[in-house]
């Protein structure tokens, strides 16, 4: 799937709609879901176009992986889940439920957060 630079996440990096921002570094930015799911709601997301995280995967530096993958922790830190625990989520493509396609991890946390998937 090709890169949609219209996509919500793309319109918040260039700065043309807002967002709740937690948290940026050289390739992240972390800001909190507009409806979250759990009391502690970010979602991470690279400043580079990958449609998700199998795109951003095979194509995305190694600077930029690690750059996400430090932001999450980063943000846990910042937000004091650390200790309690939390959860790490990224959906892709259609059977994952990716609704919004620009690679994003939600970071959940503030609560229990049950099970890890509803059982069929
Ligand atoms: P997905 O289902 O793609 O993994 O998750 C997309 C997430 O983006 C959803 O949790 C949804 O609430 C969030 N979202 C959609 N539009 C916006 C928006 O304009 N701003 C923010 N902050 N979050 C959004």
């Amino acid at each position: 799937m090709a890169y949609n630079p219209e996509n919500i996440f793309a319109k918040i990096l260039r700065g043309e709609i807002p967002c709740k921002k937690v948290y940026e570094s050289a390739h992240a930015l972390a800001f909190y879901d507009i409806n979250p799911a759990a009391k502690v709601h970010v979602l991470v997301i690279p400043k580079g176009a990958y449609v998700s995280f199998q795109d951003f995967s095979e194509k995305a530096s190694s600077d930029e992986i690690a750059d996400l993958i430090r932001a999450v922790g980063a943000v846990a830190k910042q937000l004091d889940i650390v200790a309690d625990g939390y959860r790490v989520l990224s959906n892709a493509g259609a059977n994952g439920g990716q609704e919004v396609p620009h690679f994003h991890v939600h970071l959940f946390g503030g609560q229990r957060l049950g099970a890890m998937l509803a059982r069929a």
